[in-house]
């Protein structure tokens, strides 16, 4: 048999949210699993934001927790697919009901927002993922870390945000401020 090719290396975009609990502990183990993965290598982290509960017009959200937020960039040899379902197995083990719909509170939410300049659309796994270009709370820690970053089809996140500025006042990383330092503090003791 041929032996099969190595994936080639992606560049990944992961998005980070939750409102359940001590997220941020969350995004620090999310940190730990990913700088420890032997098919996975750790480049950054963005800040972490404070947002609003964001969802469906018939969905009340009033009475949901603030969210935090936080963009990580990694690189990994692993499929579309395969990536998925370590993010899976991360959300899983911080907690998160796989049950619960789709709008519900949750410790943790990891959405793969690109794959190197990937198009995929299968039924458990769209990237570009679908909604980022609607959540400014997405778009600011991504190009906080990457100013130009273009998504395929050279998409500009950049004039797509400029839309979205009015809907997110919060959008600073002084917000989240004790986030932030505990974010840094725990980080620091990671290898
Ligand atoms: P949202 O991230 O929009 O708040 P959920 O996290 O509840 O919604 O959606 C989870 C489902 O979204 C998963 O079952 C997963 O298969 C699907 N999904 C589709 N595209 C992606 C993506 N790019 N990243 C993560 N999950 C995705
Ligand atoms: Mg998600």
């Amino acid at each position: 048999m041929t032996p099969q090719p190595p994936n080639k290396t992606a560049k990944v975009y992961l998005g980070l949210g939750g409102n359940q609990g001590d997220v941020t502990a969350n995004f620090l183990a999310v940190a730990a699993s990913l700088k420890q993965s032997p098919v996975i290598s750790w480049l950054r982290a963005s800040s972490i934001y404070h947002s609003k509960p964001w969802g469906a017009g018939e969905h009340d959200l009033s009475a949901q927790a603030d969210y935090l937020n936080q963009v990580v960039e990694i690189e990994t040899e692993l499929s579309p697919t395969a990536l998925l379902q370590s993010t899976q197995t991360l959300e899983l083990l911080a907690g998160r009901d796989s049950n619960a719909e789709r709008w519900a509170a949750r410790p943790l939410d990891i959405d793969i927002l690109l794959y190197s300049d990937k198009e995929i659309s299968l039924p458990q796994l769209t990237i570009p993922h679908p909604r980022m270009c609607e959540r400014a709370f997405v778009l600011v820690p991504l190009l906080e870390l990457d100013a130009a970053l273009n998504g395929p089809g050279r998409k500009s996140f950049t004039v797509a945000l400029k839309r979205l500025y009015l809907q997110y006042p919060d959008a600073r990383p002084e917000k989240a401020a004790k986030a932030n330092a505990q974010y840094a503090q725990g980080v620091s003791s990671q290898t």
